[in-house]
C-alpha cells in the first residue's frame, strides 16, 4: 500500500487480512456490493437462494444468516427479510395479489395492515373484503371465485382475537386460494403457523424477534420456491430491505427468544390474574386465562400465550393520562415484545373511525371485547410482582 498516495491508502489501506478472521459471534456485514466473477448475470430474475452476493438489495450475508434462523424456527424452507413489518407485509400482497384480484382480510389487525387494504390495494385494482377471522364461516362466505389471499392476524391486535387457522387454512385451499398469518404476537416459539396449514408467516422483527425496543424489521416465510419468487419480484425491485446493522442486532436477539417468550407468557399470565382480581378493572383478555372466549382455542394453538395482556377499566382516555403519569416502571408507548413493559390505551371510537372502519354487526363483534377502549399491556421481563404494584398503585 505504501506505494499508493494517501488518498488511495484512505480508500484501500487494511482491505487484504479481513477474509482469514473466523469470529466466533456473527460478523456484521456493512457492504453494499461484493466482488463478483465476470460474467455473472446481472439481474435478480432467477435469483436462487444459492446465488452468490453480488449487490445489497439483492442479499448480504448478515441477513441470510437472519433469514436462515428464522427459517429455521419457524420450521420452514425459506425466508426473506424486509426492512419493517409493514414492508413485509406489502411485500407479500404486491406479490400475491395483482389488479382483477380479490384479498379476504382480518378486520382487526395491526392498523398499518388494515389502512394499506383499506387505501392502497383497492387503489391498485385489488379488490377487500374485510370480515371476523375468528368466524370460520364468515371467512368461508367472502371467498369469491377471483379470491387470491385470506391474510389474518392471531392473537389480534389490539383485543386478541383468535383465528382458528388450521381450519382456515383447509377451506382456504378446498378454494385454491393461500393463506398468510400475521403471527407477530406469537413468534414460532408458541405458534408455527405453517404447521396448521397456512402458506405464508410474517413477523414484525420489531417486536418480539429482536426483542429489544431497538431495531426495525419484517419476515415473510413460507416455501423456498414461494419465498425466491417474492424476493426476486419485490424484495429487490421495490427495495425495501432491512439494514445489516438492524439483522446483527436482530440475529443478537433471537438468541434469547425462545427464554423471552417463557419469561414474557409467564410474567403475563401473573399480570392478567392480577388484573382480573383488580377492582378498577372491569375485564381482562388474555389467550391464557379460562375467561378468554376462545381459550380452548388458544390452548390446541398455542404452546405459550405470549406477553399481551388487554383490559377494559371505565375512564377511557382520563385513565390513560392517569396511567402515563403515575407508573414507574412500566412505559407509556405502542409497539410491543421489548424487554420493557408498555402500556398503551386503544380507544373504540378513534381506531374505529381511523383504521378499521367497523360498521354493524362488526362494529358489535369489536365492541363486545373492546367496549370503549382497550389499555394494552406488553409485559416485559421485569419482576412480575413489580409490575402488577406499578399498575396496581397507577390505577388507585
Ligand atoms: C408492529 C406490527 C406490525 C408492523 O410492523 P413494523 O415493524 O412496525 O412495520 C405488523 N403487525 C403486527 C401484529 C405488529 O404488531
Amino acid at each position: 500500500m505504501s506505494k499508493y498516495s494517501p488518498r488511495t491508502q484512505a480508500v484501500h489501506a487494511g482491505e487484504a487480512a479481513e477474509g482469514t478472521i473466523l469470529p466466533v459471534a456473527p460478523p456484521l456485514h456493512m457492504a453494499n456490493s461484493y466482488l463478483v466473477d465476470a460474467g455473472e448475470p446481472f439481474s435478480a430474475e432467477g435469483l436462487d437462494a444459492d446465488a452468490p452476493y453480488i449487490y445489497g438489495r439483492w442479499s448480504n450475508p448478515t441477513i441470510k444468516r437472519l433469514e436462515r434462523r428464522i427459517a429455521a424456527l419457524e420450521e420452514a424452507e425459506g425466508a426473506a427479510c424486509f426492512a419493517s413489518g409493514m414492508a413485509a407485509i406489502t411485500a407479500l400482497f404486491t406479490h400475491v395479489l395483482g389488479a382483477g384480484d380479490h384479498l379476504v382480510m382480518s378486520d382487526v389487525a395491526y392498523a398499518g395492515a388494515v389502512e394499506y387494504t383499506r387505501d392502497l390495494l383497492p387503489h391498485l385494482g385489488v379488490s377487500v373484503t374485510a370480515v371476523d377471522a375468528s368466524d370460520n364461516e364468515a371467512v368461508a362466505r367472502a371467498i369469491q371465485p377471483n379470491t387470491r389471499l385470506i391474510h389474518v392476524e392471531t392473537p389480534c391486535n389490539p383485543i386478541l382475537r383468535l383465528a382458528d387457522l388450521s381450519t382456515l387454512s383447509s377451506i382456504a385451499h378446498e378454494h385454491d386460494v393461500l393463506v398468510s398469518v400475521d403471527s407477530t404476537f406469537a413468534s414460532p416459539e408458541i405458534t408455527k403457523s405453517l404447521e396448521y396449514g397456512a402458506d405464508f408467516v410474517m413477523h414484525s422483527l420489531t417486536k418480539y424477534f429482536g426483542g429489544h425496543g431497538d431495531a426495525l424489521g419484517g419476515v415473510i416465510v413460507g416455501s423456498t420456491s414461494a419465498v425466491e419468487a417474492l424476493r426476486a419480484r419485490v424484495g429487490v425491485h421495490a427495495g425495501g430491505v432491512l439494514s445489516p446493522f438492524n439483522a446483527w442486532l436482530i440475529l443478537r436477539g433471537i438468541a434469547t427468544l425462545p427464554l423471552r417468550m417463557r419469561a414474557h407468557s409467564e410474567s403475563a399470565m401473573a399480570v392478567a390474574r392480577f388484573l382480573e382480581g383488580h377492582p378498577r378493572v372491569e375485564r381482562v383478555i388474555y389467550p391464557g386465562l379460562p375467561s378468554h372466549p376462545q381459550h380452548e382455542l388458544a390452548c390446541m394453538q398455542m404452546r405459550q400465550f405470549s406477553g399481551i395482556v388487554s383490559f377494559q377499566a371505565s375512564g377511557g382516555v382520563a385513565l390513560a393520562k392517569q396511567l402515563q403519569e403515575r407508573m414507574g416502571l412500566i412505559s407509556y408507548a405502542v409497539s410491543l415484545g421489548d424487554v420493557r413493559s408498555l402500556l398503551f390505551y386503544i380507544d373504540t371510537d378513534e381506531i374505529v373511525d381511523s383504521s378499521f372502519g367497523l360498521q354493524g354487526a362488526a362494529l358489535s363483534a369489536y365492541r363486545e371485547w373492546a367496549g370503549d377502549g382497550v389499555f394494552r399491556v406488553s409485559v416485559g421481563l421485569e419482576d412480575p410482582d413489580d409490575l402488577c404494584q406499578d399498575l396496581d398503585q397507577a390505577l388507585r
